[in-house]
């Protein structure tokens, strides 16, 4: 059983108060490096700033343990979305924790940072014995990604990975997300005066139309397909030559999102062509779908570590990405657990401080192997 809430809420205020958007999460990377280098614990910083043209790389520590025990990997992000400049933890009196409305809290992700912060602090402090733990906290997850896919993943020694970013009530992990695609369809026509000679123009605009309505949007099974924006023309008096549209797929089955994409693909082009226009169709793979298995390990340590503190353990499927989706792609086993953040992304973000205690306290149990 971990203790003191006012350090936990501290730090979570502390880690809220750096600015830490995407590319630019340096205040946020001295915050919690100067925490860890006071536990004792050195970190490292990768060249990912270089490569995605950012300010601050990933971190990564590690902390010996019992040997007789597995390793385990505790992720979180470091950036957080906008509006996030001078964001400020206002504690309420009932121990509701917003910001001051004009920015987001950054709960998403200074929850699952101070929860990691907290447990390891606790953990060393008291001298409990643990298992190896290793720490990841990595840049632009709100960019897609694109920090952790930087990161070299073969000095990883745990098997078993806890990524703490997901919403709603502590307990809640996510054992399965899926693959999601974006793509993109140019429909080049040809430009001609609308008053003067219209039957000489290419309409881009209407046959980008005629190949939406033949698209079906929303939820088929397991899948979700978007249409998510759509631009072209110049003026009221000219033919549009050349109209764009974006959208995106989702889905659990990743053989059969590639499919659908295709099939997105081809019924575009074929329109187009119908009407004598091009269209260039391209696609770009976001993440993998990955599923962990209910009856794993990984889950059954999950489900022990939150019954101990005294949370009921609930998994359920995603439709949101998370760097569980790379660290899923290259070996790993892991879940994506809730930390203590709602209604993210927006300035209406929240947390608890007794959810805050709950989410460190699943993560001393996880690294204590549910001793002490
Ligand atoms: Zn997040």
């Amino acid at each position: 059983m971990i203790a003191n809430k006012e350090i936990l809420i501290d730090l979570f205020c502390r880690l809220v108060s750096c600015d830490s958007p995407s590319y630019n999460e340096n205040a946020v990377r001295d915050a919690v490096v100067s925490e860890l280098n006071s536990l004792g614990i050195a970190v490292e910083e990768d060249c990912a700033a270089e490569m995605i043209g950012g300010k601050c790389g990933n971190l990564y520590a590690k902390i010996d343990g019992d040997p007789s025990l597995e390793p385990i990997l505790l992720s979180a992000h470091l950036d957080t979305v906008e509006p996030s400049h001078g964001k400020k933890a206002v504690v309420h009196p009932d121990g509701l924790i917003t910001s001051a409305k004009d920015t987001v809290l950054g709960a998403d992700d200074a929850a699952g940072l101070a929860s990691i912060i907290h447990a390891v602090k606790n953990v060393i402090e008291n001298g409990v014995s643990h298992r190896p733990v290793e720490l990841v906290f990595d840049v632009c997850e709100e960019k897609y990604c694109v920090g952790i896919q930087r990161f070299d993943y073969s000095k990883i020694d745990s098997k078993q990975v806890y990524v703490l970013d997901v919403d709603g009530r502590v307990g809640r992990a996510a054992f399965q997300a899926p693959s999601i695609v974006q793509y993109r369809a140019v429909f080049r026509g040809r430009a001609a005066h609308a008053g003067f000679s219209p039957e000489e123009g290419l309409h881009a605009i209407k046959t980008a139309a005629e190949a939406i309505n033949g698209i079906t949007c929303g939820r088929t099974g397991d899948m979700t397909v978007n249409i998510g924006s759509i631009s072209g023309g110049i003026a009221d008096n000219i033919v549009p030559p050349e109209c764009t549209v974006t959208g995106e797929i989702r889905g659990f089955n990743n053989c059969e999102v590639t499919a659908k994409t295709d099939e997105i693909g081809a019924k575009m082009r074929s329109v187009a062509e119908k009407n004598g226009l091009g269209c260039d169709f391209s696609k770009t793979v976001i993440c993998k779908a990955f599923k962990t298995e209910e009856d794993s390990e990984i889950c059954l340590n999950y489900a022990k570590a939150c019954e101990k503190a005294g949370v009921k353990p609930e998994f359920i499927k995603t439709y949101g990405a998370s760097t569980n989706n790379h660290w899923s792609e290259w070996g790993f086993c892991g879940l994506v657990i809730s930390c203590g953040m709602n209604n993210c992304h927006s300035v209406e973000e929240w947390t608890t401080a007794d959810e805050l205690c709950r989410s460190a306290e699943i993560v001393y149990n996880i690294i204590t192997d549910c001793k002490g």
